[in-house]
């Protein structure tokens, strides 16, 4: 890594921001026939596929005008709907409500209900977009907007943790996820750590359906490569094994949709800063699916 205080073209930073890893900074990359590192300008797409020495993710060359080639992440990311689209979110949240209406007529199901400030109790105002009880149990249900970042979400979890008001996020996609490796965005990362390791997925027409996603490991194969060292004027080889992906990872599915109407619990939860992550998760109230683990923590290969 470069110290902090030397230049890094704002293409690159880009790049770093949008994967969360910053392998790529030096402008080499990772050959991934023979594994040898090679350098941005020296770089054509020919000599590809590549991949980050960092997060393993595959990578692709950029060849630019002002002679900055560098190297750029290529995982595949969830089709979320963008800021204009908000249509998708106001459907998820108009199918959700009615379904949950009809199904529970007796538990004042509403869309966007304000929940008053209450400073005595120290509790700040909230704005479920939907809201209701379930055999006399209070819920929440927040439909993911597409950039609701991190710390908004721990707070509002927080928030409805200290009402005693269960919740659940919900993010509905455009289109399927699909079943290739992705990169979860941090959010979904976030959203996956507070529920135990899967996520919500929703797709227009489901009405309460969801589909429960794990993010499954998976590993890469690194090419066995040897070299001759001249320094240590010996020969020296690497790879030969397989390392599991920083960021990418594998969805898997539930076998079928699930219902929020019938298939989900409220559960209190602790504090949990899940191994190998490092964001913490809040201690929270979550409404969740009740399904014991459909996946195995072996790492996928392909
Ligand atoms: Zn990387």
């Amino acid at each position: 890594m470069k110290d902090e205080n030397s230049y890094i073209d704002p293409k690159i930073k880009r790049d770093i921001r949008s994967s969360m890893c910053s392998g790529l900074v030096e402008r080499t990359a990772k050959q991934v026939v023979g594994n040898k590192t090679i350098h941005a300008d020296f770089a054509y797409k020919k000599d590809g596929p590549f991949y980050c020495p960092e997060c393993l993710s595959d990578v692709i060359v950029r060849k630019c005008i002002d002679k900055n080639d560098h190297f750029a992440h290529k995982g595949r990311l969830s089709n979320l709907f963008g800021s204009s689209e908000s249509q998708l979110h106001k459907d998820c949240k108009q199918e959700i409500l009615t379904e949950l209406q009809k199904a529970f007529p007796e538990g004042k199901w509403e869309a966007e209900r304000p929940i008053k400030e209450n400073k005595e109790k120290g509790f700040a105002p909230l704005v479920p977009d939907i809201s209701g009880r379930i055999n006399g149990k209070a819920i929440a249900i927040e439909v993911q907007r597409s950039f609701l970042n991190v710390k908004t979400i721990t707070k509002r979890t927080e928030e409805y943790t200290k009402r005693g008001v269960a919740i659940l996020w919900v993010i509905p996609l455009k289109e399927e996820l699909g079943s290739d490796y992705f990169r979860p965005r941090l959010f979904e990362k976030f959203l996956h750590s507070m529920y135990f390791s899967r996520t919500y997925y929703w797709l227009k027409g489901f009405g309460t359906k969801v589909i429960a996603t794990h993010f499954g490991r998976a590993e890469r194969w690194i090419e066995e490569t040897n070299w001759y060292d001249v320094e240590q004027q010996e020969e020296r080889d690497a790879g030969g094994y397989w390392k599991v992906f920083k960021t990418i990872r594998e969805p898997v599915f539930y076998q079928n949709t699930i219902d929020i109407t019938k298939d989900f619990i409220v559960e209190e939860a602790k504090e949990w800063t899940p191994e190998n992550e490092d964001l913490t998760v809040p201690k929270r109230l979550i409404f969740k699916d009740n399904l014991k683990k459909w996946w195995t923590d072996k790492p996928t290969r392909k």
